[in-house]
């Protein structure tokens, strides 16, 4: 579904990404972990648009869509969740989730959307005319989540979803990626919670400092040396 060929990204004279090569199967979840400042966000932002890279290709189903506009990216059914959710704060729950929307036009579609996501998310029905910014942690996660899902994507892109979230929140945030995922939306999720990120996962690839190191099935990664001594505490 998604193939990154040999991406090299630059901000100035840094060299972020260092030509990489990723690939995601359409329905899997697949994650890439690394420590501070390794290039995850960078990579993710380079899918969607956000960043150009200086040479490479991003193969989304056969297109290359290197460089192009945002919003073409996300019309074409990928969509991200940006790392510290990005919320809209002054907003209530549910004009943030009408603005996941904003490329679609088909209201009764749109319509549908809502309620699906306010099925999936009991808690942000029964807060949607609540100001986004007084929402809990963990509830602003679901809110990033759900307005993200509002574009019908085929693939969402996941930012450190675990990111500020007590214990009991991340495993109810890793359960919802899950059920996301089976019900038919393939996920490239980035984690700094290598431990979570590697149990839910199909494939999983090790970046640092803008290259791959290692890449293979999760269950697998979750059982080599490097990785446990580097990402799972020994
Ligand atoms: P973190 O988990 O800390 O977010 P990350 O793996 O997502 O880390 P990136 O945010 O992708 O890492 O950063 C990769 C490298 O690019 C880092 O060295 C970072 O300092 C640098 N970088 C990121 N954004 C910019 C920017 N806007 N300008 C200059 N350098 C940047």
């Amino acid at each position: 579904m998604l193939k990154l060929d040999n991406i090299s990204v630059y901000y100035g004279a840094i060299h972020a990404l260092k030509g990489i090569s990723v690939e995601v199967k359409e329905g899997e979840i697949v994650t890439l972990i690394g420590a501070n400042g390794a290039g995850k966000s960078t990579t993710l932002r380079t899918i969607s648009g956000l960043l150009k890279p200086r040479a490479g290709q991003i193969l989304f189903e056969g297109k290359n869509i290197a460089g192009l506009p945002a919003q073409d990216i996300v019309k074409m059914g990928i969509s991200q969740v940006p790392e510290g959710r990005r919320i809209f704060a002054n907003m209530t729950v549910l004009e943030n989730l009408e603005l996941g929307a904003y490329t679609r036009k088909d209201s009764a579609g749109i319509a549908a959307d809502l309620e699906k996501v306010f099925a999936r998310f009991p808690r942000l029905a029964e807060r949607r005319s609540q100001i986004a910014g007084t929402l809990s942690g963990g509830e602003q996660q679901m809110l990033a989540i759900g307005r993200a899902l509002m574009s019908r994507p085929r693939l969402l892109l996941l930012d450190e979803p675990s990111m500020g979230l007590a214990p009991l929140l991340v495993k109810e945030i890793f359960a919802i990626i899950k059920e996301i995922n089976a019900s038919g939306t393939t996920i490239l999720l980035v984690e700094q919670n290598a431990h979570m990120a590697l149990s839910i996962a199909h494939q999983a690839y090790v970046l640092e400092t803008g290259r791959i190191t290692l890449a293979g099935k999760a269950a697998d990664l979750a059982q080599s040396e490097a990785v446990r001594k580097a990402y799972l505490g020994g």
